[in-house]
């Protein structure tokens, strides 16, 4: 028997399959068994469609011996969180108030994926409702890190981070409102694009702050994750703030040399990140500087105030999502006297305490009297966040810094904390605020042998050449 070589990247799997060096359904198969083997201990998926990664697998094995053009995803097996719609199957956001929904449509990046081939074998766990950086927060089970089982893969889009660092498969949807695939994808040492906001459709992707929220690829290497990007990006109709600005080619980015980019470096916010993250981003500048890059010092003078920003303007969106969920609709319904108490005593139940907490921030933030001192402040220094950015890119075609000021911190560490966990996003929420592509790519192991890297962020609209930039770093990455 041949092996399914599952531990290539998503592109050369296809590539695979593409020349009948191996078939889906053995590709598909090989997933499978991994994730049986591997995941009672990890806790990365919350649900498995075995019967449907099967079935899609044989239907792309029957097109290659027919002879049909194949999609740019053929065959390879791809993870979804579970905020993101899948038809048929249990898409619950790690919520008890959520389960036992079954979505009855696809989200469009799903449509997309199996357009393209993409074998979808099951759904992954996260924060509930992508409340968090740590995976912590599951209604349902806790997602570990696969080098440590003590540590956090980082969150929400933990579950997602865990299938493809675990290698159980190639290639996984998450979602990213504030840092949720670059987090996760920095403590587990994979790839992970934030693409620009509008970039890609979030019809079908259940809503948490809707002016932050984007679908991104998370993948074993650089060009993976473009590919994925490739497939999932362009113009939906059904989501009003989608973009239809042309697609470039994401993969074919990762072939371009990156000699003759300018790239800011900006070391605000280091004195408070681990030396193994510090040395991580002296590293990667060199690497860049090797690559024919010119690195530029930069200042970003009001992206330290984007951890406050973002919690008020954040939890004000997600306190009005929130509010579908109300025991009528969807999921779950605790019966009381009248819909009122109903409603209370569904909500009471269903969410977790991270969740209330922040509807109650949010709704505050919002109510009269409170809504110009906090929300319409946090709107307005969301644009001074926004003017440094277009000050830096009016010099520079893109940004390098930390990822995260940590690795992978310890199961446990900062539950009791809310304030220490939301500070493990403070370089990952200006970006979401400006609206940016973002990046995370990885660029070592610290001296415990936790995998560090770094971010680069673009112009709106140029994923192309963070792409380029991060293939730059990833073939000169230390082993
Ligand atoms: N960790 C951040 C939060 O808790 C961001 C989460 C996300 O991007 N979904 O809100």
């Amino acid at each position: 028997m041949t092996t399914a070589r599952l531990d290539e990247p998503a592109w050369r799997l296809r590539d695979r399959v593409a020349r009948g060096e191996c078939s889906a359904v053995e590709i598909a198969r090989e997933a499978l068994q991994r994730i049986e083997a591997r995941d009672p201990d990890l806790g990365a998926f919350l649900w498995m469609d075995a019967e449907g990664a099967l079935a899609s697998a044989a239907q792309v094995d029957r097109a290659r011996a027919s002879g049909q053009p194949l999609g740019p995803l053929a065959g390879v097996p791809v993870a979804i969180k579970d905020n993101l719609c899948v038809r048929g199957t249990p898409t619950t956001c790690a919520s008890k108030i959520l389960e036992g929904w079954v979505a009855p449509y696809d989200a469009h990046v799903v449509e997309r994926l199996r357009a393209a081939g993409a074998v979808i074998v099951g759904k992954t766990n996260l924060d509930e409702f992508a409340m968090g950086s740590s995976t912590e927060r599951s209604a349902f089970r806790v997602t570990r890190h696969p080098l440590d089982r003590e540590r956090s893969p980082g969150g929400s889009s933990g579950g997602s981070a865990v299938a493809v660092a675990a290698g159980m498969v190639p290639l996984a949807l998450g979602s990213d409102t504030g840092g949720s695939v670059r987090q996760p994808a920095a403590f587990t040492g994979i790839v992970a694009i934030k693409p620009t906001y509008g970039r890609v459709s979030r019809y079908g992707l259940v809503a948490f702050a809707s002016s932050l929220d984007q679908v991104g690829p998370m993948a074993s290497d650089v060009r993976g994750a473009a590919l994925g990007l490739d497939v999932i990006a362009g113009h939906d109709g059904r989501d009003a703030t989608c973009s239809d600005r042309p697609v470039p080619e994401h993969m074919a980015a990762a072939d371009q040399p990156a000699r003759g980019l300018r790239v800011g470096v900006c070391r605000d916010g280091l004195e408070g990140c681990e030396p193994g993250v510090v040395r991580a981003l002296e590293l990667a500048t060199q690497a860049l500087r090797d690559a024919g890059v010119s690195t530029h010092d930069v200042a970003l003078p009001h992206a330290r105030l984007g951890v406050s920003v973002y919690y008020l303007i954040a939890t004000a969106e997600a306190s009005s999502n929130l509010a579908r969920f109300d025991g009528v609709r969807y999921g779950l319904r605790i019966e009381r006297g009248d819909a009122l108490e109903t409603t209370a005593a569904t909500r009471a139940t269903g969410f977790g305490p991270e969740v209330r907490r922040r509807i109650v921030l949010g709704t505050f933030v919002l109510s009269a009297g409170y809504y110009d001192a906090y929300y319409l402040k946090a709107a307005r220094v969301r644009t001074l966040i926004i003017r440094d950015y277009e000050a830096v890119f009016a010099r520079c075609d893109a940004l390098l810094g930390p990822t995260s000021p940590t690795a992978a911190f310890r199961l446990g560490e900062r539950l009791e904390d809310p304030l220490s966990m939301y500070l493990a996003d403070v370089f990952t929420l200006p970006p979401s605020l400006a609206g940016l592509p973002a990046m995370h790519v990885p660029f070592g192991r610290d001296e415990r042998g936790l995998p560090v890297g770094v971010q680069l962020v673009g112009r709106p609209f140029e994923e192309p050449t963070l792409v380029r930039l991060a293939s730059a770093l990833e073939s000169r990455a230390p082993r």
